[in-house]
């Protein structure tokens, strides 16, 4: 039982994040990392086609994902020579590697402390941290304030802060955020990267680790994609060029780039393929506006009862995620509550 709520906890990091984990087993490969496909077989439900906008009143029931986990002793031939897998490290939906139980950062090869502050702990993988450590201690806490104080919700346990070069992939991870304990934030960076997205990042992460160190039942990874964004708006905005989550939404309208929210609930345009950044942008955006709307109009504690409904159903070989029960918790159906957002965000322009 413990194995499964574990590698049900990392699944839904890595699914947020399209991220690496990294165990003392584990160095980079030199091939890439193989493809979803390769890791295991995963079927997404048709999304309904009819009727096709946003906008009918009709409530649409959505299918659930499924996702089947492959054993790893199927596995090791994929990294034949870089790596070797150690009992309780898996394999996850998006192609990375976990362990079980984290080994301590201060026990780590390589790992060293750089400084500590209130709620962070920054360390340096083999040297590497390319930032000001004065500043980022700094913008550290700020960045967890603000969205702390968006969530009303704190974390008690330091978060371990270190940072990987930039993922050089089609569709590259920017940030990681692993509720464990202690809970870890993974920034992909180096001196290139502009500020602005290395605070955006590190805001966003925070919300994760506080949102699910709170609600570790959260399964919906739209949801915390969602909650994550809109508590740390302010930043993803300055980084994004955009003065609103909703004005950012107002501009995918009018430039037919909108992607309906009841069509790409399972965020797999925002993980594959070339024009996944893009994809990842506007959708966490939308998904972001849309939480903001939900907490507006109906509260906080009915979003949280909506993040954790609906759990998933899980086996040794397959885990079930079902779309979060909006028609329990408001009423209305997914759908239904996106075209009274988006009739919402009409009228408020
Ligand atoms: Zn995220």
């Amino acid at each position: 039982m413990k194995k499964i709520l574990s590698l049900r906890l990392f699944l839904v990091v890595s699914i947020f994040t399209g991220s690496i984990l990294w165990t003392a087993a584990y160095t980079e490969p030199t091939s890439s990392i193989p493809s979803r496909e390769n890791i295991l077989s995963t079927s997404y439900g048709t999304p309904p086609t009819s009727p096709t906008s946003p906008l009918t009143p009709t409530a649409l029931i959505l299918p659930p994902t499924v996702f089947e986990v492959i054993p790893l002793s199927t596995m090791t031939f994929l990294y034949p020579d870089t790596l070797t897998l150690q009992p309780g490290v898996m394999i996850v939906p998006s192609g990375e590697i976990v362990q079980e139980t984290p080994i301590p950062p201060n026990e780590r090869p390589g790992w060293r402390k750089l400084a500590e502050t209130d709620h962070f702990e920054f360390y340096a993988e083999n040297g590497y941290f390319p930032a000001a450590i004065e500043d980022l201690q700094e913008q550290a806490e700020a960045a967890f304030e603000q969205v702390s104080a968006q969530l009303g919700l704190t974390v008690t346990e330091k978060i371990v802060l270190s940072f990987k070069r930039p993922d050089g992939s089609e569709c590259p991870v920017r940030g990681l955020a692993t509720p464990s304990n202690p809970p870890e934030i993974v920034i992909f960076a180096d001196e290139r990267t502009s500020p602005e997205q290395i605070f955006a990042v590190l805001s966003h992460e925070s919300a994760h680790i506080i949102y699910l160190r709170n609600f570790p039942e959260a399964s919906h990874g739209e949801l915390s994609e969602g909650i994550a964004t809109w508590a740390a708006r302010e930043s993803w905005g300055i980084w994004q060029g955009s003065a609103s989550l909703e004005a950012s939404v107002r501009d995918y309208i009018r430039d037919s780039t909108y992607l309906p929210l009841y069509e790409n609930y399972d965020l797999q345009r925002a993980y594959n393929g070339a024009n996944c950044l893009e994809y990842r942008d506007i959708l966490y955006t939308e998904w972001a506006s849309f939480v903001g709307y939900l907490i507006d109009q109906y509260g906080m504690e009915k979003f949280q009862e909506l993040s954790t409904s609906a759990p998933p159903d899980e086996t040794a070989s397959s885990i079930t995620f079902k779309p979060p029960d909006y028609e329990a918790v408001y009423g209305y159906s997914l759908n239904q509550l996106e075209a009274a957002w988006l009739a919402w965000l009409a009228e408020e322009e």
